[in-house]
Order: structure tokens, then sequence, then C-alpha cells
């Protein structure tokens, strides 16, 4: 198995003000098609620094992935040092120059001369293009091993490594074949969940399980390797069965999926709509339900009812309700989603109301209790949780509590 290194490039990064974002991101992708990331480092803007982490990576790495450094400006210093390292010689790319130009042409703009810098090249190199901006990704390829500088910018980074590297890479037989695949669950916690399951797990070698909680829920994944693609996918599978007789009904989806686009789907499948009445969380549901492409077919609006007044005034939550039973309860989430449902001519609605914290918690109502209401054309309800002590992940743990509320109501699951 060949053993990849990634460098990432860049003052800003070492100093914080910019979160590397492009070692995730390679790092996924490589695993994706079998290669196993053993190292990742960051350097900054300089020559000999640049120079030595390379050198280390190409010690203990066949393949080493660089980002950033490549623009044309004189803090950009990667294809210097490739240039040294690699003991090659720049030459100009007359193609590669021409699409620079055209791309600035089709922008209106001149091109900068200092943007010619960037149709050179060292010789011998494998160009990688860069369709969307004007610095190409560069390799270096050799028998013994495997040298690609990407830009620093992430689209143009994603870009490249996408379309031109991975492809290029997987074509390259490495020899291991791997399956990763996720499952997603909601409604238990971490450590429940390992104590239903781990004891009983029959994990065979060359399967990894990982558990990754997170604000909408409990990650399990696997990652399966083997000598073939069909091995791994098999040994893969054996386990998310395994894992699926146990806690099935805790998953809510698998890899890219997520709560708002399996709940989306099935809203949108059964041709139904939905609107959200939300206190604490301040529109954060509604923003988690728009961020799926198309959620207008199913999404009508929703009523950020932050204050009383607003509960009652346009969400006809009854003054009586509040004084009774106060602002955080089952019987007002309850009214939320009623009204929210009137209001918007919907076929469901999901409130929310809780004591999302630090301050206004008290022994009856503590920081991180929250109600989720649903209202549908047959029933209304509202389940009670009991949240953390961090304002924010409370508001968005609740955003996804509310979306797998809606989800086992839909598909008629019990309601633990
Ligand atoms: P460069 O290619 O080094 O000129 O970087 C161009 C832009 O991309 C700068 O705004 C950098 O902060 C950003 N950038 C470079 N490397 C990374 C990285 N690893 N993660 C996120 N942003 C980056
Ligand atoms: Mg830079």
């Amino acid at each position: 198995m060949i053993i990849a290194e990634i460098i990432t490039i860049g003052d800003e990064l070492l100093l914080g003000e910019t979160t590397d974002t492009n070692a995730g991101y390679i790092a996924r992708k490589l695993s994706g098609i079998g290669l196993s990331v053993q190292f990742k480092s960051t350097v900054g803007d300089s020559l000999e620094r640049i120079e030595e982490t390379i050198r280390h990576a190409l010690k203990r790495a066949q393949l080493v992935i660089t980002t950033g450094g490549l623009g044309p400006t004189d803090d950009d210093l990667t294809k210097k040092v490739l240039v040294k390292f690699f003991k090659r010689q720049l030459v100009l790319n007359e193609q590669l120059l021409e699409e620079i130009r055209e791309r600035y042409h089709r922008r209106g703009i001149e091109m900068p001369a200092i943007n010619e810098e960037q149709a050179l090249l060292p010789n011998n190199s494998t160009i990688f293009k860069n369709d969307i901006g004007s610095a190409a990704g560069i390799g270096i390829i050799e028998n013994d091993y495997y040298f690609i500088s990407l830009p620093g910018v992430p689209t143009e980074m994603r870009h490249v490594l996408d379309n031109e590297v991975i492809p290029f890479l997987a074509k390259q037989n490495f020899g291991q074949a791997i399956k990763i695949t996720t499952l997603r669950l909601n409604g238990i916690v971490e450590s429940s969940l390992a104590e239903i399951i781990s004891a009983e797990l029959e994990i065979e070698p060359g399967v990894k399980l990982a558990y990754l909680p997170s604000e909408s829920g409990v990650d399990l994944r696997i990652v399966a390797t083997a000598d073939s693609k069909e091995k791994a996918e098999n040994k893969a599978q054996k386990l998310v069965k395994q894992i699926e007789k146990k806690v099935g009904r805790f998953v809510y989806g698998y890899d890219s999926d997520s709560l708002q686009s399996v709940t989306g789907q099935l809203l949108s499948d059964n041709d139904k709509s939905l609107a959200v009445a939300e206190s604490c969380t301040g529109g954060k549901l509604g923003e988690i339900i728009t961020s799926v492409p198309g959620s207008s077919k199913y999404f009508a609006g929703g009523i950020i009812a932050y204050s009383n007044d607003v509960k009652v005034s346009e969400l006809g939550v009854k003054k009586t309700t509040l004084n009774k039973y106060g602002a955080v309860s089952a019987e007002t989430a309850i009214e939320m989603a009623l009204g929210a449902r009137k209001r918007f001519s919907a076929d469901f609605a999901l409130s929310i109301t809780g004591v999302a914290g630090p301050g206004g918690g008290t022994d009856e109502k503590p920081v991180g209790l929250t109600f989720i209401g649903l209202a549908s054309a047959h029933k209304s309800f509202a389940k009670e949780f009991n949240f953390g002590r961090d304002r924010e992940t409370n508001r968005a743990r609740a955003s996804y509590a509310a979306l797998e509320l809606l989800r086992k109501d839909i598909l008629d699951l019990e309601i633990e």
C-alpha cells in the first residue's frame, strides 16, 4: 500500500487566520480511492521551509500533494521550490498562456502581465488543468514517487482535484481497494449506541468502525479494505447488516444523506408541505431545511416567534396556555405547531421552544430543556428533549431532532 502525505502551504494557515480546509478535503478524496494518508503538514511561505518539508515528505511517502503558493505574486513560492528541488527549468506553455488570456478576455479584463508567469511550468511535468482559475496543478511524476502541487484557493483546488487528479490517480493501480460506508443515526447518544452494539459486532480483519458524534446525531463510519473492490464492499455490507439489525430504527440515512435531504425527499415523494414555528432556534430549522436545493417544492415558510407576544399574535398560542404552562412547555409547542400549520396551510408543521442557555434556566426548566411540536392532518403532539448546556449546540440539536421527529411521523415509526 502506498503512503500519501499532504502539505498545505501559507503563512495564513500557520497563523490560524485561515482554517486549513484543503487537507481534509484531499484526505477524504484520497481515502475514497483507497489511498492511505499517513501524514499532513503545514508550512509557511518560506523557500527553505517548504523545501525542507517536501524533502521530509518524499522520504516517507510515495504520493505527496501540496496546495497553495502557486499564484503569481511574490509570496507564492511553491514553483520556485519545485524547480530547485526537482532540478527542472521553467518553460512557457503557450497553450496554457492562451487559455489564461482567454479567461480574462471573457471577463472583459486585459490579462495583467504578472499572470504570464502562471503559464511557466517546470519541464517534464504533468499539467492538471484548472478551468476555473489561472494556476494549473503541476505533477512531477517519477518511477518511485508522485508529487502534485495544486492551487490554494479551495474552490479551485477542489475543481482540479476532483476533475483531474483523482481520475488520474484512480487509474494508477496502487493496489488495495477500499469501501467507506457511513450510517447516519439520530435519537441515540454515542455511549448508548456503543453499549448496544459494540460487544456483539463481529468485525473482520481489514475493517474499521468509527463513532462520529455531531449535532445531527452520530455517524457510524465503516472503512473496509481488501484486495478487490467486491471484497471490500462485501466486508462493509456485512457490518452494515449487523448494525442495522441492532439499531436500524435510528438510522435515517447513508453517506451523503442528511436529515434535511431525507425528510425533504419524503415530503416531496408524498406531495406534502411543511411549515415551521421557531422560538429558541431563531430560524435555524428553516435555514437547515432550505439548505437543500429544491426545498421550495415542499417548504412553505416559518415564523420566528421569539417573544410571547408574537407566539400569541402570529401563531395563535393562547395567553392562558403561556401563563399556565410557560413558553417552554409541551402545550405551547403544540399550539405553535398548530398555528404554523394553519397559517401556512401546510400538511405538516414543526415547532421548537426551549431554554437554549447559557442563562434562563431554573430547577424546574433547566438549560437544554426543549419541546418539539408536530402538527399534521391527523394529530398534534410534542416531545420533550433535554439537550446540553451549550447554546449553539442546543439550537442545532433541536433543529435536527425536529426533522427526525418528522421523519418518524411520516414513516409511521414508533416515537420513543
Ligand atoms: P495561495 O494559493 O497560497 O495564494 O492561496 C490563495 C487563497 O487560498 C488564500 O486566500 C488562502 O488563504 C487560501 N488557501 C490556501 N490554502 C488553503 C487551505 N489549505 N485551506 C483553506 N484555504 C486556503
Ligand atoms: Mg499563499
